[in-house]
């Protein structure tokens, strides 16, 4: 319930002191016209004076008490601006701009204050242009006190979240090594089992192993992707550059999903520039990145589809001479939205939840490392790497094209944008 107290119980103020405390460089028969268009108003604690998103017609100095000015951040968090007392005008803002308020203004103790309608101090503002610069200076220097705050804030927010970065990667990296000790044990007892004659002569003991056998290489593989996001993230990543042709190395990757790719009917091309130079650069590195995108495009393409990787000179922003790989794929695609943002551990667009399982199958199960992975190979040799894709059509299928920069000779790496 709103009280607004009897004006008669509203102690005698003396505007014009209030007013010359607010207007530091007004003459006083300027002070004094304006006293005369503002009421003296005294409000309860926890009353309203201004409503957030709402368009009001009132500026307000206060006289006496205190006001806390607010904004809503989220459905249930709001973030203090700031606490205003005696000679600090409030409201002013949203009069000047003839927008909604932006900010909430309730007061937080009994208040006294001195209002003006939005035609008065309209009225004021034309006839003082002392008035206007002194109204201006309290707005600009609020926005930049508003400013360092929110940047205070974003600063200490960014450092909180690099700390959680780091204990995930923490985690990652420790539950990668307690994973693969048992692994490599397993994997040890299950190339005993298959070198058994047992095992070897009875075929449905076989297709037991050989599951075994296949979900402890997935494991491996799945292991082995944690520890490299966590060489990546904390820089250890070493490129031990060769000279490398790169259709064979793709050739040789594309005939290890031979059954895959059969099974699917993916129909993959690949096409090389006469004119492609070797380049320099890790092998172990370029094949799990190239690796890494060729399982996307099949994995993100309906059986029937298609993947061409063409591959040809290019040069980097520095004019450099490099080299392109695109695998452009007719599968379901990727929206606008996404596109920066799958290059990040972690992350997967749709319900996860609703992924097939195998590493091949059509929208196959990952662990959204794949990308990231690629991106810290590209970067580590200096090149980049991005998608194009017009959006997310599973009926239509426009596909997506991954493209991967990397230069001929490696350069030291840089924060890449793109
Ligand atoms: P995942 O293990 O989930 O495949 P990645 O890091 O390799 O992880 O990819 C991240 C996300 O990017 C995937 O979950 C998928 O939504 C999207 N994506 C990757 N490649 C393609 C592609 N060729 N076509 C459509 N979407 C893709």
């Amino acid at each position: 319930m709103v009280i607004l107290y009897d004006m008669s119980e509203t102690p005698a103020f003396d505007k014009l002191s209030i007013l010359r405390l607010a207007f530091v460089g007004l003459a006083d028969d300027e002070l004094r016209e304006m006293a005369e268009l503002t009421k003296l108003c005294t409000y309860p604690v926890d009353h309203i004076l201004c409503h957030e998103g709402v368009y009001e017609e009132v500026f307000y100095i206060i006289a006496e008490g205190n006001v806390r000015i607010t904004k809503k951040i989220s459905e249930n968090e709001e973030r203090v601006f700031r606490i205003s007392g005696k000679g600090d005008v409030v409201g002013e803002m949203s009069l000047i701009q003839n927008a909604p308020r932006s900010a909430t203004v309730k007061t937080s103790t009994e208040c006294t204050v001195l209002e003006m309608e939005k035609k008065d101090f309209e009225t004021m503002l034309s006839r003082s242009p002392r008035m206007a610069l002194d109204i201006m200076r309290t707005t600009l220097s609020r926005m930049r006190e508003n400013d360092q705050q929110a940047i205070a804030e974003l600063q200490k927010a960014n450092k909180v979240l690099s700390q959680l970065d780091r204990n995930k990667l923490e985690f990652i990296q420790v539950a990668a090594h307690e994973l693969r000790t048992p692994l490599t044990v397993l994997k040890g007892y299950v190339s005993v089992l298959n070198s058994l004659t047992a095992i070897k002569d009875n075929s449905s003991l076989n297709d037991v192993v050989s599951g075994i056998t296949k979900g402890a290489d997935r494991m491996h593989e799945v292991v082995n992707m944690m520890l490299d996001v966590t060489r990546i993230d904390n820089e250890t990543m070493k490129v031990l550059p060769t000279l490398l042709p790169l259709k064979p190395i793709i050739l040789d990757l594309i005939k290890g999903f031979t059954s895959a790719i059969d099974e699917r009917k993916i129909n993959i091309t690949i096409e090389q520039s006469v004119d492609t130079p070797l380049i320099n650069a890790d092998p172990s590195l370029i094949q799990k990145a190239l690796h890494n995108l060729l399982v996307n495009a099949i994995k993100y393409t309906p059986d029937g589809g298609s993947v061409a990787i063409d591959i040809h000179p290019a040069v980097l922003e520095n004019n450099s001479p490099a080299i392109e790989i695109n695998f452009k794929d007719s599968g379901i695609g990727l929206d606008t939205e996404h596109h920066e943002l799958i290059f990040e551990k972690f992350y997967q667009v749709g319900d996860v939840a609703i992924h097939s399982s195998g590493k091949t199958s059509f929208k196959g199960g990952g662990a959204g490392l794949g990308l990231a992975i690629v991106r810290g190979i590209a970067r580590a040799h200096g090149g980049k790497v991005w998608v194009e894709s017009i959006g997310h059509d599973e009926t239509n299928l426009h596909g997506s094209i991954f493209h991967l920069l990397l230069p001929v000779d490696p350069q030291s790496p840089r924060p890449v944008t793109k």
